[in-house]
Parts: structure tokens; sequence; C-alpha cells
């Protein structure tokens, strides 16, 4: 079995990849740089998602020598045009996640509510040790409510309501949210290129 490398030490995000393949019929084993010994931390200094993704993916090919993903995302609030973007993380320069959340509430304070609209973007780029690359998007589009709500998820989900919806993605199970995330809809994008770039 093709075996593939996901540049993150997150059980849950290796799980989830896992999941999609999976469920997609597309039998590869993934395994988190957990696996091997001495794989860099790379930045995530660029300007797009994108760039993120293929950074980190080269970086964790270069250095295992076995085909790499790697996903980059973030919060697009329609009023900030287009950030927090690739800074949603360090948003509030490291304060975590409820201190980057209050930010952008407070920097939406004189923003009508009908104006809240935003979309949660993702980024996977797939790099083989012969130096093909891909890259896929996944989003998931919303609005944002001003009253933090739900345990769940991470990051800007309790105040993220994805359309259709009523409850925020942090009030969503795990499995409810990976069937609509950016995240979610990414991997599925990456099944088809993967079926045709890897190695049966
Ligand atoms: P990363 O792609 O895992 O580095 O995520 C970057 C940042 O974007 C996270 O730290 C969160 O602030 C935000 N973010 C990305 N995906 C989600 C999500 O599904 N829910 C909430 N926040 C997210």
């Amino acid at each position: 079995m093709t075996r593939v490398v996901l540049a993150s030490r997150n059980a849950h995000k290796i799980e989830e990849m896992d999941r999609i393949l999976d469920d997609a019929g597309l039998h590869v084993e993934v395994v988190g740089i957990d696996a091997f010994d001495d794989v860099p931390e790379v930045a995530e200094t660029e300007a797009t998602f994108e760039g993120n993704a293929l950074l980190k993916a080269r970086a964790v090919c270069a250095a295992t020598g076995a085909p790499a993903v790697s996903d980059d995302s973030g919060l697009c609030v329609d009023a900030l045009n287009g950030m927090p973007g690739v800074l949603s993380a360090r948003w509030s320069g490291g304060q975590g996640d409820v201190a980057n959340l209050e930010l952008v509430l407070a920097q939406l304070g004189d923003t009508p509510d009908d104006r809240l609209g935003a979309q949660f973007r993702c980024a996977v780029a797939l790099v083989l040790p012969d130096g093909r690359e891909a890259t896929v998007h996944g989003e998931m589009r919303g609005r944002l409510v001003r009253e933090p709500r739900g345990a769940n998820g991470f990051g800007y989900d309790p105040i993220f309501v994805p359309d259709g919806e009523l409850r925020t993605s942090a009030e969503l199970s795990d499995t409810e949210k990976d069937a609509i995330s950016h995240r979610g809809n990414a991997l599925r994008a990456l099944v088809p290129v993967l079926r045709d770039l890897l190695p049966e």
C-alpha cells in the first residue's frame, strides 16, 4: 500500500484524512510526521494558503522521501477584506484562540449584522518525490455571530455559523463538521488527484 505523509502531528487530522480517503475507496496509508525522525518545523511565511501548504509539503517530502500532503487554512471575513486569512492562527499576536476571535469581533463592532459574511478556506498541497506537485482547495461559507457558542472544534468555530445551519461550527459534531468543512472539501478534492498521481 502506498504511504502518504501528512505534514501534521495532529492525530485528529491524520484520522480525518485516512477516513476521507478510505470512504472514497482509495487505499493509501496515511501517517503523520511523528512517524519519522528529524522532520523540520516549517514556518508559514507565505502570503497565501496555497503557498504555505506547498512550503510544508515540499519540506516534508524532502525530509521523508515519501509523497507528502499538507494543508493550510484560515478564516476570511468579507467586511475585513478577507482577513485574518493566512494570519488567522496569530491574529492577536500569539495570545490564543479566544483572544483571536475576540479581536475579530471587536474589529466588527461597527459593522451591521447583515454584513458579517465570512468563509473558512483551506488549501491542500501534494508533493511527490519525483518533483510533481498539485494543490486543491475547499471552502465553507457562512456568517459570524457576536456571541461565541459551542464547545467543539477550535479556533473561530464558536463565532461561525455555516450556511444552512443555525448552530455555530463549535456546536456541530466532528462528523457533521467534516462533511461540510473547508478541510473536508479540500481533502475530498484531493482524492482524484491522488488516484491519478500515486503509484498503484
Ligand atoms: P491551520 O491551517 O491548522 O494552521 O489553521 C490556521 C488557523 O485558522 C487556526 O489556528 C484557526 O485559528 C483557523 N482555523 C482553521 N480552520 C479552522 C476551523 O475549522 N475552525 C476554526 N478555526 C479554524
